[in-house]
């Protein structure tokens, strides 16, 4: 039986609790066999903290028997459900993703996480995906979760205790309790343990720099500069389709990087490498913010549009962009760096409703997606009523 649950998310916090406890578990009320260990494989975690918590962390629950369930979302849909990748109380290794990732999210959709507002990218593979094995594995009995928020993040355990909505959870935050801050807990494994615990998070996060952790991050990136190659495309894309998702809001990451120092030339070139082995399409672009149906002077909720004409070889991609652009009278833009062409057949205003719509060549990662609503909505705020019509010959 199950009645307490300890969210390890693998990065600092989490990890200093669990080592703090583990070394005595009695003295700080805990019961090993009725405890349990979850964490979520989001799929694009750093491999040096992977490595760290299988070196470090995995030994101390194998010998104390300490039962670690790792998960991971089973799919885009709610209803794909959850996947145990691993339920042990002997974890071997740590499983990277499981069918479905937010990387593969973020490809198919030529989007980058958002910053600002609700992380609902790690309430998506995090804490929903927790709180789904939850439910079952408690059996409708009470019980206690630990949530890793350390002393200065009070508000955030706060928000914890507001927004529960499980009547039978009880959130725990012994860090809090101890007074344990970031800091503490950073000194705490390294005397501890030997190591200085780098942060836990996806490779392709836009929060470093919330985190007041650019320059780390990009160390990281140096350090990994295939990842960070294949980082830099995902942005790359992004941008291409919607010339705001820099990852970093006003700042894109690629800007990050210099290619006049020698350190930035590797993660430059495993950028090159990525968008020259890449596939390529030509993409149909359409967005539409318009007024909102409560409030005329407010705005709704932004519709967009994505269809795949072509694919192709950059180069020619290119061309079919540039002559069907002129066609149609388009104003052309050119992204100098890798050759892709954005055809402007109409151009985004500041007043509701808002429009814009543009044929580009980019890597051919995002797949069509277009919601029922939107042709009818699109005719209706353009007075255009069938899409750009377009004769690409090859
Ligand atoms: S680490 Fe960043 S990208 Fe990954 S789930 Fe959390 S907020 Fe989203």
């Amino acid at each position: 039986m199950v009645d307490y649950v300890i969210n390890w998310g693998r990065g600092v916090d989490s990890t200093a609790y669990l080592v703090a406890m583990l070394d005595d578990p009695k003295a700080h009320g805990v019961d090993l066999e009725r405890t349990c260990v979850i964490t979520m494989a989001t799929g694009d975690e750093w491999p040096d903290s992977d490595a760290d918590a299988e070196h470090y962390i995995l030994p101390l629950l194998r010998d104390r028997g300490v039962r670690l369930v790792q998960l991971a979302r089973g799919g885009q849909p709610a209803a794909a459900g959850i996947d145990v990748l691993d339920d042990s109380r002997s974890p071997e290794r740590l499983i990277r993703r499981g069918r479905w990732s937010l990387w593969d999210e973020m490809e198919a959709t030529g989007t980058v996480p958002q910053q600002g507002g609700v992380r609902k990218c790690s309430i998506r593979s995090k804490a929903d995906v927790g709180d789904r094995w939850v439910k079952p594995a408690t059996g409708g009995r009470p019980f206690r979760q630990m949530i890793g928020f350390n002393a200065d993040e009070i508000g955030r355990s706060e928000r914890d205790l507001r927004e529960n909505k499980n009547p039978l959870r009880t959130g725990v935050y012994p860090l809090i309790e101890w007074g344990w801050g970031r800091q503490k807990c950073e000194d705490f494994l390294l005397e501890r343990l030997g190591v200085r615990w780098k942060k836990s998070y996806c490779t392709f996060c836009c929060f470093p720099v919330s985190m007041g952790a650019m320059a780390a991050h990009l160390d990281r990136m140096r350090a990994f500069p295939d990842i960070a190659g294949r980082v830099l495309r995902l942005e790359y894309t992004a941008m291409r389709l919607n010339p705001n998702a820099r990852l970093f809001g006003r700042h894109s990451l690629l800007e990050k990087f210099d290619p006049a120092r020698s350190e930035d030339g590797p993660v430059l070139e495993a950028f090159a490498q990525e968008l020259a082995s890449c596939p390529w399409a030509v993409y149909h672009l359409r967005r539409l913010l318009p007024p909102s149906t409560n409030d005329p002077a407010a705005p709704g909720e932004w519709l967009r549009s994505v269809r795949r004409l072509r694919t192709g070889r950059p180069a020619d991609l290119a061309r079919t962009v540039e002559r069907v652009g002129a066609r149609i009278g388009a104003r052309l833009e050119y992204e100098e760096l890798f050759g892709s062409v954005r055809a402007w057949k109409r151009e985004r205003g500041q007043a509701l409703p808002v429009t814009e719509e543009f044929l580009v060549s980019a890597p051919a990662f995002a797949a069509d997606k277009e919601k029922d609503v939107f042709p009818k909505k699109w005719a209706r705020y353009t007075g255009v009523a069938s899409t750009l019509q377009l004769t690409i010959k090859s």
